[in-house]
């Protein structure tokens, strides 16, 4: 008899989670060994970690239980990090332990880039992670809670004005008027400086939407200033302004949203060809050199037009059902389906809970409906992975403001 083959997924995230839960479904039972390996046993929508660091979306509600949605007798979850992948051993390394594979699939998702700016990993916060979310979140509450008398406690600087950096200081925006009553402020104390680098912000949007998006947040209070950041402090940034000169923006709280890279696994296993820590990937997002290596999500990068796109959750969940289907395929021992192409059916950047910009099937929208097809995405993703009781009790459905 065959022995059956052993099928290992690193990272659950959009494009992981997405692999594990199609072989789950519509690979035929025994016929493979799928193990699933993650560094935290729960999964997180990534998209909404924004809401999480303000606190308008709890952590209790973000975590999806991996063994809740996992048939154990088809699909294995194992907690671990992984450190590094030798593809010449067919063996990874994590930090519980050493693991070997007949087919490998990479999707280790983002790390922040701080391009070594001085200052960025010792003073700033992140989007990365749930945990990372949530050491935000607690900042924000015990600047509020504790204020005293420093104005610079109640001062913002988000670096960064694409998709994380614009939904973190607009969802921030919005609950300003909250914190401020809950905890005794006077509103005019609290500022959110956003920091771009060019004039436009929300650079994938044309400048129409760009510019809808821009005027939404200035009417939240949220100012803008144009320049590169060259050094972050713990009471502030330094940039770089248009004219060139140095200028220092105060604040005691600095959130990083200035670009990602892929997983450091990436960088410290030596035999992968990769550009900022994104592995090169063919037209199947196959390793070109190890054709038993499939790389999803933000891990992946191709030269290909039609794959070649910004690392989005979308762009990771297509990745991943690709990827399910042609394992299943290789299983089967036919043909691989056609090269992956990319359908982009739209983007939506939220503007705090009750508005957005965004366009979808090539039409411009913003206002409530982007709101609404906003949340509608997030509670298709939970439908695909969990079904609907897992939308009940972690979906969000209130998109319209109560004034
Ligand atoms: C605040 C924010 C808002 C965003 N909004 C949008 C949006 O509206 N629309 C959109 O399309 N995209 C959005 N994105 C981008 C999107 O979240 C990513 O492109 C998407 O998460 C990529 O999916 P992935 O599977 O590659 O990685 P992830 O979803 O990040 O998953 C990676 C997984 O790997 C695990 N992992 C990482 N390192 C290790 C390790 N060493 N060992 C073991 N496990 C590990 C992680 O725990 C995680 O489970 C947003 C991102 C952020 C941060």
């Amino acid at each position: 008899m065959d022995k059956k083959p052993n099928i290992l997924i690193l990272g659950g995230g959009y494009g992981g989670f997405k692999v594990a839960i199609y072989l789950q479904k519509y690979l035929r039972t025994n016929k493979a060994q799928i193990t699933l390996i993650s560094k935290h046993d729960y999964h997180y929508q990534t998209t909404l970690l924004h809401k999480v660091a303000v606190g308008t979306y709890s952590a209790r509600k973000a975590r999806i239980f991996y063994r809740k949605i996992l048939d154990s007798n088809k699909v294995t979850f194992i907690k671990d990090t992984i450190l590094t992948i030798n593809p010449e051993n067919k063996q990874v390394f994590g930090e519980r332990g050493c693991y070997s594979y007949d087919y490998l699939v990479i999707a280790l998702g983002f790390m922040p880039n701080t391009f070594n700016i001085k200052g960025v990993d010792e003073f700033c916060y992140k989007l990365e992670t749930l945990n990372s979310a949530i050491r935000l979140r607690n900042n924000i509450e015990s600047k509020f809670k504790d204020f005293a008398d420093n104005p610079l406690d109640l001062r913002f600087i988000v670096c960064g004005s694409g998709f994380t950096g614009i939904e973190f200081a607009a969802e921030l925006g919005t609950q300003i008027d909250e914190l401020c009553k809950i905890c005794g402020i006077d509103r005019d104390l609290v500022k959110i400086i956003c920091v771009s680098r060019g004039e436009q912000i929300l650079p994938m949007f044309d400048c129409k939407d760009s510019n809808i998006a821009k005027e939404k947040m200035s009417k939240l209070g949220i100012e803008f200033v144009q320049g590169n950041v060259v050094e972050c402090k713990s009471d502030g940034v330094v940039i770089k302004n248009r004219l060139g000169e140095l200028e220092e923006i105060k604040a005691n709280n600095i959130v990083w949203c200035a670009g990602v890279k892929g997983s450091s696994v990436i960088s410290n296993s030596p035999n992968f060809e990769h550009k900022d820590s994104r592995i090169l990937v063919d037209e199947f997002l196959r390793v070109p050199k190890y054709h038993d290596i499939f790389v999803v999500g933000d891990s992946a990068i191709s030269m290909k037009r039609n794959i070649l796109n910004a690392p989005t959750a979308q762009l990771a969940n297509q990745m991943g059902s690709y990827v399910g289907r042609n394992l299943i395929k290789i299983i089967d021992k036919q043909e691989l389906l056609k090269p992956f192409v990319f359908q982009h059916r739209g983007t939506v950047c939220s503007i705090g809970h009750t508005d957005g910009v965004g366009v979808v099937f090539n039409i411009s929208i913003s206002g409530e409906v982007a709101a609404f097809l906003k949340n509608f995405i997030e509670n298709k993703w939970i439908f695909s992975i969990g079904g609907m009781v897992n939308v009940l009790k972690k979906g969000q459905f209130r998109f319209r403001s109560s004034n």
